[in-house]
């Protein structure tokens, strides 16, 4: 039987990658979900399976243009997240995250709902502090190719805190660290899904530079679990890290995929670092345990299998 929650929630950039699995929680939850997204790095195909649901309504929108709906919750999730994405219209990523969350934030001012903000590690830039903590400023270039993303989603924690603190308005802020699993777009250059596709077509895994670089990557289905535990606790606001703790070089990474994926003739490759690649990452989760008790639960090996099982389906 459904466990009827009774909210009207809104999640944009509902048809991306965390979205669609965010939407798909929510209506088992017994929710009604307004996706909201603009189609330019997710996809109607993320939520084809939610279409037929009477609980789920799917709208064509831009955030940068003011939205009146009324709603409870809301998850702002509408970004380009790869660097490919957003570095593709930079102009364009800094409006989503400046002229768009303020768009979002006024549309929860008006209708008190609760907002969840998606930041990411990103605005620890290339840290100096290993492992990262919520309270770590960073270290972040202003004028890099990778600045309309990071710096425009520290503006987004900013405006955050100033709607809070201006107009009371109940925001939550996590900062989400590198998360992969089904329904991650095949050709928007993230790693786990370069490494994979490769893999399965048998090209060769392009490892930027050395490949002695780090990453944590959590399984979408722990983020989730985050996101809802930290959209339903009362008097935290955060920020909190959300990621997982298990760092690998992305030389491990891409043997790890070669590994589970004995018949590929794949090889590694090297090319070129992009500039201003981050060297390490990992999240220190102390906060979260504490005041969520989330960590997450997901082995590297065990979420790479389900992801290849995905992205054979769909090659
Ligand atoms: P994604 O690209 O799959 O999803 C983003 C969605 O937002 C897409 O469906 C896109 O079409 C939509 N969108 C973009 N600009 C929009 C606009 N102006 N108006 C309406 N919709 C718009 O990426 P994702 O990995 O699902 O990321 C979702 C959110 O989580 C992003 O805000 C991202 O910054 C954040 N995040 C993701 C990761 C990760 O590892 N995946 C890490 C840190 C933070
Ligand atoms: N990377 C790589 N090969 C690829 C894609 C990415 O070596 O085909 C590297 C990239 O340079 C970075 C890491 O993998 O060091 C993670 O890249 P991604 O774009 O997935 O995430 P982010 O850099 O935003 O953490």
């Amino acid at each position: 039987m459904r466990n009827l929650n009774n909210k009207t929630i809104l999640v944009t950039g509902g048809a991306g990658f965390i979205g669609s699995h965010l939407c798909e929680r929510l209506l088992a939850n017994g929710n009604e979900v307004l996706c909201l997204d603009n189609f330019f790095t997710g996809s109607k195909e993320n939520v084809r399976h939610l279409l037929n649901n009477p609980h789920f309504e799917l709208l064509r929108h831009d955030i940068t243009i003011p939205l009146f709906v009324e709603v409870d919750q809301i998850y702002n999730l509408a970004c380009p997240a790869s660097p490919l994405s957003y570095q593709y219209n930079a102009v364009k990523t800094i409006k989503c995250s400046t002229i768009g969350m303020i768009n979002i934030l006024g549309l929860a001012k008006r209708t008190k709902a609760r907002i969840l903000q998606a930041s990411t590690s990103e605005i620890y830039g290339d840290p100096k502090e290993h492992p990262q903590k919520e309270d770590y400023w960073g270290n972040v270039n202003p004028i890099g190719i990778r600045s309309c993303y990071d710096e425009g989603k520290r503006v987004a924690e900013t405006l955050c805190m100033d709607y809070h603190r201006m107009n009371g308005v109940d925001i939550k802020i996590i900062r989400i660290f590198n998360t992969y699993g089904p329904h991650m777009d095949s050709y928007d250059g993230r790693v786990v899904s370069n490494f994979i596709v490769q893999a399965l077509k048998n090209e060769d895994l392009t490892i930027y530079g050395d490949g002695s670089q780090t990453r944590s990557f959590q399984y979408i289905d722990d983020l989730i679990n985050g996101m809802i535990k930290m959209m339903e606790v009362d008097n935290f606001i955060g920020p909190v890290n959300l990621g997982n703790p298990e760092e690998v070089s992305i030389k491990e990474l891409a043997e790890e995929i070669l590994s589970l994926i004995p018949e590929s003739k794949s090889k590694i490759v090297y090319r070129k670092l992009p500039s201003d690649d981050p060297k390490q990452r990992k999240p220190d989760i102390s906060l979260a345990r504490e005041k969520l008790n989330w960590e997450p639960k997901i082995k590297l090996k065990d979420g790479l299998k389900k992801t290849i099982e995905y992205f054979r389906q769909i090659i």
